[in-house]
């Protein structure tokens, strides 16, 4: 009987596209912040798995970088975040505060327990449900209050807020250590919203006095002092992205995407490239095709307008993108710098993250939400890891 040979052993080192995430600038650009608050301290925002570049490495690092406090969205988040702080074994870590900015969804208050999770309560409800199963065991387990000031998505709306003044009651027996409300447009700095927000919130903390004051995200705390209180909330600027859109971005950047070229092909006759022959090829060129696709999270939406880089050379995305390949013009490079194998930088120093979401016609957030996971994953610096 003949053998059948073993499979080749699954590795991401033949992956298409690699992504290296640098846990040193993620430091850095926590320090630069920290550095930008007097008095009020720094938490850091990882939810959607630490903006796509790994809730657990990129926590670590923070959490080495003396980061003490973090927010994730969705209470799964936190359950694997807790569960990645406690096995670093490192006392510190696993004393960290999780706070869950999704709110107490029925039937969660075990989970939040069992992993010491603080839910950030939006409603009356919440309120009310939490304090009960407090009292239920005895025990004032931590919770932050979240107030709306102007989003009209999550937190106690104005009248609630309201009622909340006038029964104080119904915050007895609870352990708040944090009051929070979230600034809609930050990022446009003579926005006179956020004046508004900022008059609503202040208001708000003089009925709403208990634990600390967190006001800013990333964009917010650009926007001054008198916006910092005690304890900010970045979450993008950490990894990379513009806090003030159209200024020089002051943070390191976090993220370098490279894609590998699968084939180089002379095209001398006119033709057109790819899906829906959206590019035609009218005089002699040369074009790569590239491993990666939108279900990497290389959106559809730069298709004849993405830009890679080849050293310092700029080659553009002709044709649109498919779903594992693009195709890219290297006329202008020579030969022997573009050969099958050869990597064409898609995020780097010459395209920044917040470059390439303005070519996308998209934010800087969703191009690092949106990377993939067929990438080889490279993390460099983070100290022990
Ligand atoms: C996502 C989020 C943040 C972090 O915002 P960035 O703009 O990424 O800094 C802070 N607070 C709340 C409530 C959020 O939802």
């Amino acid at each position: 009987m003949p053998t059948t040979p073993a499979p080749a052993p699954i590795s991401d080192a033949y992956a298409g596209a690699i992504l290296t995430i640098d846990l040193d600038a993620i430091v850095a650009n926590y320090r630069l912040l920290s550095g930008k608050l007097s008095g009020a301290s720094l938490s850091a925002v990882v939810k959607a798995d630490g903006y796509g570049l790994g809730a657990e490495p990129v926590a670590a690092a923070l959490a080495g970088a003396g980061c003490r406090v973090f927010y994730v969205a969705h209470i799964e988040e936190g359950i694997r975040l807790r569960q990645a702080l406690n096995d670093t074994g490192n006392s510190d870590f696993v004393q960290a505060e999780i706070h869950v900015l999704g709110g107490l969804l029925p039937n969660t208050e075990d989970a939040y327990d069992a992993s010491r999770l603080i839910p950030v309560l939006g409603s009356l409800d919440q309120i009310h449900n939490w304090k009960s199963y407090c009292q239920r065991l005895e025990r004032p387990l931590p919770c932050d209050i979240h107030a709306d000031t102007g989003m009209a998505r999550l937190g106690l709306p104005p009248v609630e807020v309201e009622k909340l003044v006038e029964e104080p009651s119904r915050l007895d027996d609870l352990n708040i250590l944090t009051v929070i409300s979230h600034l809609a447009c930050a990022d446009e700095p003579d926005n006179p919203k956020n004046a508004e927000q900022l008059d609503a919130f202040r208001e708000l903390r003089r009925h709403l006095p208990q634990g600390l004051a967190s006001f800013a995200n990333s964009s917010g705390i650009f926007l001054g002092p008198d916006y910092h209180f005690d304890q900010a909330r970045p979450g993008a600027a950490l990894f990379g992205v513009a806090p003030v859109p159209g200024d020089p971005n002051p943070m390191a950047q976090v993220v370098k995407l490279q894609g590998k070229i699968a084939q180089v092909r002379a095209v001398d006759t006119p033709q057109t490239v790819g899906y829906g022959a959206s590019h035609r090829i009218e005089s002699p060129a040369r074009i790569a095709t590239v491993i990666i696709g939108y279900a990497d999270g290389f959106l559809r939406s730069l298709s004849n307008k993405g830009t890679g880089y080849i050293g310092n050379i700029p080659v553009p995305v002709v044709g649109r993108v498919s779903m594992d390949l693009i195709t890219l013009d290297v006329t202008g490079v020579p030969e022997h710098l573009c050969p099958v194998g050869a990597l064409v930088d898609l995020i780097g120093p010459n395209n920044p993250i917040d470059q390439v979401a303005a070519a996308a016609g998209t934010i800087g957030y969703e191009i690092l939400t949106s990377l993939g996971h067929r990438y080889h994953r490279a993390y460099v610096g983070g100290g022990s890891t």
